[in-house]
């Protein structure tokens, strides 16, 4: 099972988010290997190395994802909505942050540039 946020509901079948496994994220992908809505927005994540940052991570994306779906209602961040969607950089105390974004990403935010930023102070 997993969530389309389009649909508002649980479906039975794949493409799964490619964070399913690593954050346990619960939504569904356009492609296989692709991230979901909500985790696409999610240019930096945190670095696995740091203690405890994986869980809080998931526990972060959990939250986001709740956020995203219920703004959904209103048609914010939706494929509808022309704007350019909010941009998140997952960080923990620490370490380097890992960029995320895609590399056929066409809005032009490009997660890699992203992650020559300040790794602190961020999101
Ligand atoms: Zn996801």
């Amino acid at each position: 099972m997993a969530y389309d946020p389009q649909a508002r509901a649980f479906i039975p079948m794949p493409p799964f988010c490619a964070n399913r496994e690593v954050i346990g994220c619960n939504w569904i992908a356009p492609k296989h290997g692709e991230f979901c809505r909500a985790c696409a927005m999610t240019a930096l994540a945190p670095d696995p190395a740091i203690s405890d940052a994986i869980p809080n991570w998931a526990q972060t994306e959990a939250a986001k994802r709740w956020v995203i779906d219920n703004l959904g209602r209103w048609h914010w961040f939706r494929p509808e909505n022309p704007g350019a969607p909010p941009v998140f950089h997952m960080l923990a105390e620490g370490g380097m942050p890992v960029p995320m974004g895609h590399g056929d990403d066409q809005r032009g935010g490009g997660g890699c540039r992203a992650a020559h930023h300040s790794q602190r102070g961020v999101g």
